[in-house]
């Protein structure tokens, strides 16, 4: 047990703090962090990266959105993730942005994916509505080579779960601007596979989505009840993971904890960047590590 005067050493290095985990001392980057990897008595069970909201297209800037230095930003947090080894990496959606035909979208999606993909180990790809404006679903999955747009998967006895909320209130799949942004949905299929994917499993579950599952305005799924309560009857959900809506947030609704990460593509230059280093204990705490302008927060993921 170390006490947590021990936990808090600090080194006099400007940028840099110290902690002791478990008897092992844990350097972090504290220019940008407010809050920082704190020391307790749980094991490290699994830490994973995350970015959202790209945008990265080869044009203009338009008002806060600059898609071409997307570039650069992303390069910034695959160092951070080289050096903090997450066991993978998820790209909360909207990782590339509108062009004028289906051709330079493809390009656009080439171009940022040659530097995604080589980001660690594994990568997962949510999808957001802007990945399939121009695009079709197919397009974008067989682009970045993900066979599902929903799907779960097991890593450090954690259950994560990958949701598609880009259905148009009839059912039909977003794709060929067929659809209007604020029309989000999980369709009924997904519901039903959500629903059993969650009873079969008994492991403590993470959520990735790209539209919000915790505020019903425009960039809120519209029929986020209906997922709220699966996730709810779980009693397993930690944590849900967000995008779209550009801010960091983070709200509690059913005893689940939904955290919206800040978008990269907003405000030019280094400093305007966001990504997060997200650590998960043994006692199921959450710990987000978050960088340039990505919020560090902590909970306990169950009560
Ligand atoms: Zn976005």
């Amino acid at each position: 047990m170390i006490s947590s005067t021990e936990s808090n050493a600090c080194l006099s290095r400007p940028g840099r703090r110290a902690f002791v985990r478990n008897g092992v001392l844990v350097l972090a980057a504290a220019t940008q962090n407010p809050r920082h990897l704190v020391a307790d008595d749980a094991e490290s069970r699994l830490r994973i990266g995350l970015i959202t909201d790209l945008h990265y297209a080869d044009k203009l800037s338009a008002g806060t959105r600059h898609y071409r230095e997307t570039l650069k930003k992303l390069d910034e947090a695959a160092d951070r993730f080289e050096q903090d080894k997450p066991a993978f990496i998820v790209e909360l959606g909207d990782l590339i942005d509108a062009a004028d035909s289906v051709e330079t979208e493809r390009r656009y999606l080439k171009t940022v994916n040659q530097r995604y993909s080589r980001i660690g180990k594994e990568q997962h790809y949510v999808l957001g509505n802007h990945c399939v404006d121009t695009l079709t679903k197919q397009e974008f999955l067989g682009g970045v080579g993900q066979e599902k747009s929903y799907y779960s998967f097991d890593r450090g006895g954690i259950h994560f779960v990958v949701l598609d909320s880009c259905f148009r209130g009839d059912g039909e799949p977003y794709g060929r601007k067929n659809f209007t942004w604020t029309d989000a949905n999980v369709s009924a299929g997904e519901l039903e596979w959500l629903k059993s994917d969650l009873e079969s499993n008994h492991s403590p579950v993470v959520v990735f989505a790209h539209q919000r599952l915790d505020v019903d305005n425009n960039h809120g799924v519209k029929n986020q009840v209906a997922v709220r309560n699966i996730l709810e009857s779980s009693g397993n959900v930690l944590a849900v993971f967000q995008g779209h809506s550009h801010r960091n947030d983070l709200k509690e609704i059913g005893g689940i904890h939904y955290c919206t990460l800040v978008a990269m593509v907003e405000g030019s230059g280094p400093t305007n960047n966001g990504y997060s280093v997200v650590d998960i204990d043994s006692n199921d705490t959450i710990q987000i590590t978050g960088f340039r302008n990505q919020q560090s927060r902590r909970w306990q993921g169950k009560a």
